[in-house]
C-alpha cells in the first residue's frame, strides 16, 4: 500500500489544530512506527474467533475474509503484541523483523 501524503506542516493546520477531515487516521501509516517485531498467524491453529481483529488498538487486522481469517495489515501494525498475548489458541507469534 502506498503511503498517502498524511503529514502536514504545522503552518498548514487549522487554528487550534482542529480536525477538519473526519476519519483521517486511516491515512497515517502507523506501521512505520513499528520496531523489532511483527505478528505472524499460524492458520493451522487459528479458530477464527476474531479476537485479534477486535482487540488490536490500531485496526491492523482486516475484517474476516470469505474463509473467516483476518489478514494482518502491515500498514497499521505498531507491533505492540496485544494480539499475540490475547489469542486463545496461541496462534500468533511475534517474530523478529528484518530491516529492509
Ligand atoms: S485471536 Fe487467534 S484464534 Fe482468534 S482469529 Fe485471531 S489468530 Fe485466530
Ligand atoms: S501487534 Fe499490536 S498493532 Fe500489531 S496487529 Fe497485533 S495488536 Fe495490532
Amino acid at each position: 500500500m502506498a503511503a498517502p501524503d498524511a503529514i502536514e506542516c504545522w503552518q498548514d493546520l487549522a487554528l487550534g489544530c482542529s480536525i477538519e477531515k473526519p476519519g483521517n487516521s486511516c491515512d497515517f501509516q502507523t506501521g512505520d512506527w513499528r520496531t523489532g517485531q511483527k505478528p505472524v498467524t499460524d492458520r493451522e491453529e487459528c479458530i477464527k474467533c476474531g479476537l485479534c481483529y477486535i482487540l488490536c488498538p490500531d485496526a491492523a487486522y482486516a475484517p474476516a475474509d470469505e474463509e473467516g481469517y483476518h489478514d494482518w495489515l502491515d500498514f497499521y501494525c505498531k507491533g505492540c503484541g496485544i494480539c499475540a498475548a490475547e489469542c486463545p489458541k496461541d496462534a500468533i507469534a511475534m517474530v523478529e523483523e528484518v530491516a529492509s
